[in-house]
Formats: structure tokens, sequence, C-alpha cells
């Protein structure tokens, strides 16, 4: 075996190492770093594949909401990996979302890959479910856009990689989105109908992420407090998967917007397999801000009336709490420095934290022993 250097392979060969068991990898979305060593720490002990990821809104040229650009992302990431020695990972660009889909937004979105690229990325996820046509008067209109700018941007990524293999996620159904009625989930028909045109333009993702259901970030009951989350859709997302499967489509589904979702009802009846990228976010900023509260009290104070203060005005019917745990993300950035300087005692609790709930999601995924079944598919391919 080469010697290792536990930087991150590519998401491609994560995918096809699990194919056809019942494992979701988990997706951390780590906005505060901090949690990512106790998490590939986990991710080795369990011999677990993970894939660690930024969304484009907290990690773009200008360091999104993280403070975060690709490159600091990357490294981050790296050395996490380098200090527990860990090798089967994938670094991750989630939503790269294009809202308009005009020429100078598509033109800032090469900009970006064109730095993932450079900083290492090993996997993609276009989000272009935005660009829904409403007017379509069949699904292949109403998702001709989606399929336009999908096709040009996997291109893109494919020529700037250079020969290299990598993970490619698409979106049909915007996550979260809502009518009068309710979320509106994703339709076997246009899951289907999406595959099928990418792959006659020669696209072929790995994975699909759908609206079946979840909403990112936190569920809360009216009166503002955290609750639960029960709506993601299984007989759907299970009705979508054998839709694609039947039509002979080699595509896996990804589900967004985890946190709040019971992990025993993970763990018993998510169709695993089904699905096989399991994206955890706002779990893990919870993680960091559950400890600072206990450590380092007077950070978390300052934290707190920064976010209340900012965001009370825009949101003038909502308890503090819930403003707080809406808009804390965008602090993140705000006191970059003090939460990356906290004692040495708080980064042992974060990391240990994360650990230990690392753990558990692995499990609930049925992840354990992923890892290795990656580097076995692997050796294979190369003798
Ligand atoms: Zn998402």
């Amino acid at each position: 075996m080469s010697e290792k250097n536990f930087g991150p392979i590519s998401g491609s060969t994560i995918f096809r190492g699990i194919s056809g068991q019942k494992t979701i990898v988990m997706a951390a979305n780590t906005r505060i770093a901090t949690v990512a060593m106790g998490i590939m720490k986990a991710a080795k002990d369990t011999d677990s594949a993970v894939f660690m990821e930024l969304a484009r809104s907290e990690c773009d040229l200008k360091g999104g909401y993280t403070g975060l650009t690709p490159h600091d992302f990357s490294e981050k990431m790296n050395d996490a990996a380098k200090a527990v020695q860990f090798d089967v990972w994938a670094l991750h660009a989630d939503h790269i979302t294009i809202k308009k889909g005009d020429a100078a937004e598509i033109e800032g979105t090469k900009q970006l890959i064109d730095a993932q690229v450079k900083a290492g990325y090993t996997s993609f996820a276009i989000d272009a479910s935005h660009l829904f046509n409403f007017e379509g008067k069949t699904v292949r209109e109403e998702l001709d856009q989606n399929i336009r700018i999908t096709t040009e941007l996997a291109r893109y990524i494919k020529s700037k990689m250079n020969k290299k293999e990598f993970g490619l996620e698409v979106e049909v159904g915007e996550i979260g989105r809502k009518d009068g009625q309710g979320l509106i989930l994703t339709k076997p028909k246009e899951a289907v109908e999406f595959i099928t045109a990418l792959n006659e333009n020669e696209v072929f993702p790995h994975v699909l992420a759908i609206a079946n259901g979840s909403t990112h970030g936190h569920v809360y009951d009216e009166s503002g407090h955290v609750i639960e989350q029960l709506s993601i859709d299984i007989p759907q997302t299970k009705a979508i998967a054998q839709a694609l499967r039947e039509n002979n489509l080699h595509v896996g589904i990804a589900q967004h917007g985890i946190t709040g979702t019971p992990r025993d009802l993970i763990n018993l009846h998510f169709p695993k397999g089904d699905i096989i990228k399991g994206n955890v976010g706002t779990f893990w900023q919870d993680v960091v801000y559950d400890i600072l509260k206990i450590y380092e009290p007077a950070l978390y104070k300052e934290i707190q009336d920064w976010t209340i203060e900012k965001y009370r005005a825009q949101n003038p019917t909502k308890k503090d709490a819930q403003i707080f745990d809406g808009n804390c993300k965008f602090a993140i950035k705000e006191f970059f420095k003090e939460i990356y300087s906290v004692e040495e005692a708080t980064e042992h609790a974060i990391q240990a934290m994360a650990y230990a709930e690392s753990l558990v999601f692995f499990k609930a995924f049925g992840s354990y022993g992923s890892a290795s079944r990656i580097r076995n598919a692997m050796s294979k391919n190369l003798a």
C-alpha cells in the first residue's frame, strides 16, 4: 500500500464502495470546524466513511457566513484527518446554489468551483432546484432550466478536475419549499425525468437530493420551541428510489436536513441503501454552542446579545430564544477569532461531544465497517 497522506478521496469511490449495502454515509457540515476532529476520530474508531461539507452560503470566496474560504475549509478538514490518521473521507461542496441562472451568476459559480477544485475538493453538489418553471406544460419543461444549468456546471467541474474522479450530487425539488398546503415534495416522475435528462447529456450523478419533507435547521412549534422533526416522508422516498431503479438509473438519494430527526427513527425506519448520503449540519453547530454555554459563558453571552440585537428588527413577532436559534449561525464569522481561540478544555469538550454524537449517528446510519469495504473495493480496482 502506498504511503497515506490522509487527504480526501473521491466521493464517487465512497458511493461505489457502499453500493448495494444498507448504509447511509454521514455528510457532516462543520460550520465551526472544531468538531471535525471528534467526527473523524469516531469515523476511524467505527470504521465509517464520512463526507465533510459546507454549502456555498457558508463557505465561498469571501468566506460565506462561517468565515471560511474553500482553501481554509480544506486545510482544517485535512488537518483533522491527519491528526487522527483517517483516510476514508471526501471533501464535499454542498449546495453550489444557483438561484437566477443568469450569466453573471454562472460566472461567479465557476469561479467558486475553480477555488474548490484548487483546494482539493473531491465531491460537488450542484443545486439549481430553485429554477423551477411553474408554467411548464410537461415535467421536462418544468425542469428544463435545472437540467441545462446542472449539465453546464457538471461539465465544467469535469473539465476542471482534469480526469480526476469526483462525486456528483444534483438536486430536484427545493428542500423546505412550501405552498398553501405545506411542504412541496418531489414526485417519483420528476426524479426519473431529471436523472434521465442528465444521463442523456452524459452527466451521471451518484446521488440525488430531493424534497421529501425535511427542513434545513431546526423545526419549531407555534410558540417557537425547537421540536423533533418527524416530517420526512419515508414512503415517498422509497417510491422515488424504486422509480429510479425501475428505470435503470443508478443514483442514490441524499437526505438533507437531518438535524432534529430522532436517531431511533433513522436507525429503525430510514430506507438505508435507498438513502445513501445523510447531511447533518445544524446539529454540529448546536454541539459547539451547547459547550460554549457552559465552558465560555462570557463569550456565549456576547454571541447571544449580538445575534438578538442584530436580528430582532427583522423578526418582530418572535421570542428572543427563537431569534437566537435561527440566526446564531451568522455570529460564527463575527466571533471567528474568539470561537477558534477558546480554552483547551473547551476545545476538548467540543471534540469529545462531537465524537460521542458521531458514534450514535454512524450506528443509526448503518455506517460501521463501511470504510473497510471502500478500502477493499479500492484495492481491487488497483489490482
Ligand atoms: Zn441541504
